[in-house]
């Protein structure tokens, strides 16, 4: 039971999973706090110069996280841009975040866990059907996600593009093969991206429960944003 939540207390499959809500991992003025239930989705403008902390609450739980600019949303996160500028297939510290036009969007400033993914794509009724048989076809899924929250921001299908998948482990291996297994995050674990420009984020806590991507156990993510440009401290968010 999460005292004083601001939102529902958060299903998860196993109820017995340590909780980790964690707080910004920058100090800053706080601009926003939410939490994110299991399977919800999530969208927020983060002005330019803010910090956006994600918190995988539970441990090896998928953010997938789409980024527009938020006063032209044409101008949207390019995967391969992102990927070919810093010549490697994970994100980790540092990493830019660009768009299709080369230009940043956001850069990683804080990274507890060795990398993440931006290849393996968001899971979807359509593809979960192809994966693992009809029977799952019920089954919500990160694409539903995308579309509900886009469509309060005028996003439609074609607006979807190729995402990031925060905490999600991908790796390449070296036949160039790719899988998708768990492992590298835990309760608690933070990256936190500074926005380059007002941009427009869209997140997906995603469903998955057919692979290892979410533990098997989707789990809340914490999203938190602050000034650091009024730093007075590491501020305390909801307990
Ligand atoms: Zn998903």
């Amino acid at each position: 039971m999460i005292p004083d939540s601001p939102v529902p207390v958060p299903v998860v499959a196993d109820p017995a999973t340590p909780l980790e809500w964690s707080t910004s991992a920058v100090p800053g003025r706080l601009i926003a706090d939410d939490r994110v239930p299991s399977n919800a989705s999530w969208s927020a403008v983060v002005a330019a110069g803010d910090v956006l902390t994600i918190v995988d609450v539970g441990g090896n739980q998928s953010a997938d996280f789409l980024v527009y600019d938020a006063h032209d949303t044409a101008h949207r996160y390019s995967a391969p841009e992102t990927l070919v500028a810093q010549g490697n297939a994970y994100l980790r510290e540092g990493s830019v975040l660009l768009s299709n036009e080369s230009l940043p969007l956001m850069t990683v400033l804080v990274n507890e866990i060795d990398r993440h993914d931006t290849i393996g794509g968001a899971c979807s009724k359509e593809s979960n059907t192809l994966r693992y048989g009809h029977h799952v076809a019920f089954q919500h899924a990160c694409r539903e996600n995308f579309l509900t929250e886009g469509a309060a921001h005028g996003l439609g299908a074609r607006d979807i593009v190729s995402n990031i998948n925060w905490f999600m482990n991908v790796p390449v291996e070296a036949d160039g093969s790719l899988g998708i297994v768990d492992g590298m995050s835990a309760p608690g674990k933070r990256v936190a991206l500074r926005a380059e420009r007002d941009v427009l984020v869209i997140v997906s806590n995603c469903p998955q429960m057919n692979n290892p991507c979410n533990g098997f156990n989707p789990t809340p993510l914490h999203m938190i944003t602050v000034d650091p440009r009024q730093a007075t401290g590491i501020e305390e968010t909801t307990p």
